[in-house]
């Protein structure tokens, strides 16, 4: 499984990734954040054959770009079930605070907890973890997790916009991502990549230490 990240939104720093199977050439698109050609020529640079456009939630910093990459390529556009309604909303998706024409096409496949998508001889794992907005995802394949805003190097997802809720969103990552291997390499919406046993440790909310 190859993977490279874009910083196409700096003033957000969202991480956009394009994940894809070096055999069979498949990839996923996560979080397009804005409509930069960048992300379409790189699809088009590395031959990639696109499957899937997934929002590991419905915020605006990422699924600006959603309109962009769909209009160019055939692949659905995925989100969590809970998520989904609000995906086209302005106010809900928070794009009102920054750019207020920014809206999505509505998904084409809603996930749920568990669901697993194909990508060449790779299956992706969809990790539910509300609490950061309610359909809040993770995506978990070959040892990466893409954690979109639940987990950060030393840090969660804010708590305080709307959908958000403080103990659902340490139970998700405690129950859920905590139970995962140590070893697993965490990719972040935001910020730099970090593992499941670094952030056991070391987060300051729901590490070892948050506990002292
Ligand atoms: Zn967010
Ligand atoms: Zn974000």
């Amino acid at each position: 499984m190859k993977y490279k990240v874009y910083n196409v939104l700096p003033e957000f720093g969202t991480n956009t990734y394009l994940v894809w199977d070096e055999n069979s050439r498949q990839a996923m698109m996560i979080d397009p954040a804005a409509p930069d050609r960048i992300l379409l020529e790189e699809i088009k640079n590395l031959k990639l054959d696109l499957k899937y456009i997934i929002n590991t939630h419905r915020h605006g910093d990422h699924i600006a770009g959603n309109q962009l990459i769909k209009d160019s390529f055939p692949a659905p556009l995925c989100i969590h079930k809970d998520d989904a309604a609000k995906l086209t909303d302005v106010k809900l998706n928070l794009s009102e605070f920054w750019n207020a024409d920014i809206v999505s096409p509505p998904a084409d496949v809603l996930l749920e907890d568990g669901n697993m998508i194909t990508l060449g001889s790779y299956e992706v794992i969809v990790i539910h973890t509300p609490g950061h907005t309610q359909g809040g995802i993770c995506l978990l394949v070959e040892g990466l997790l893409f954690s979109g805003d639940s987990l950060f190097s030393k840090g969660i997802g804010r708590t305080d916009l709307p959908g958000g809720n403080y103990e659902m969103l340490v139970s998700s990552i405690k129950d859920k991502l905590f139970k995962l291997p140590d070893e697993t390499i965490v990719l972040p919406g935001h910020g730099p990549e970090t593992t499941i046993k670094k952030e056991k440790r070391e987060n300051p909310f729901v590490g070892l230490d948050a506990r002292l």
